[in-house]
């Protein structure tokens, strides 16, 4: 049993300017690719055999972690993104509100996060019961080694946005905030 690369869950073309087919081709059919194929490759012959992508994570270090954790964070940043403008369900707004004050307002405080997120990394949305809090990290690091559900994230690795965006980060961040799948951040609430 090995992994394989899970489809988009929209057309390559259906997120117009916001991120190009070119990006997309690129971004989930070479890197996130490399990801998947190079976890199959160090789980071939290992104890990690017959594990999941999670299990591989939360018990691995090193170029195995890397991979492992990349391929996750990968296929849950695609489903974070949605081609249409969402409504936040009710229960997440609500959540939202009594942690960050407004939507507007966790908003700005998750694209300054991300904006200055330094390197390559991530910024995420995550959850511990009733609280909700922002959270960066570095390389393929995710929170749920560190015990938060996280609910949310967007991929700050150049790879992510150089075709489109060049150096311009903020921009990318403005534009991914539109598009976010809040169906999907939703459905991720324990
Ligand atoms: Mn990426």
């Amino acid at each position: 049993m090995s992994f394989t690369l899970p489809s988009l869950p929209y057309d390559k073309n259906a997120l117009g300017s916001f991120l190009s087919e070119n990006t997309l081709n690129f971004h989930h059919g070479k890197h996130f690719n490399a990801y998947v194929d190079t976890t199959n490759k160090l789980v071939a012959g290992s104890n990690y055999e017959g594990k999941t992508l999670e299990e591989i994570m939360l018990s691995s270090q090193g170029p195995l972690f890397n991979n492992a954790a990349q391929a996750w964070n990968h296929d849950f940043y695609f489903k974070c993104i949605s081609p249409v403008k969402k409504q936040v369900p009710e229960q997440l707004l609500k959540l939202i509100e009594d942690n960050f004050e407004s939507l507007e307002s966790f908003l700005e405080k998750f694209v300054a996060a991300a904006a200055s997120n330094f390197g390559a990394g991530w910024t995420w949305l995550v959850q511990t019961n009733r609280t909700l809090k922002i959270m960066s990290t570095t390389g393929a690091q995710n929170p749920l080694v560190d015990g938060f559900n996280p609910l949310l994230t967007v991929d700050v690795w150049e790879h992510a946005y150089y075709l489109d965006y060049q150096n311009r980060r903020p921009d990318y961040l403005k534009a991914f905030v539109e598009h976010i799948d809040w169906d999907f951040v939703a459905s991720n609430l324990k």
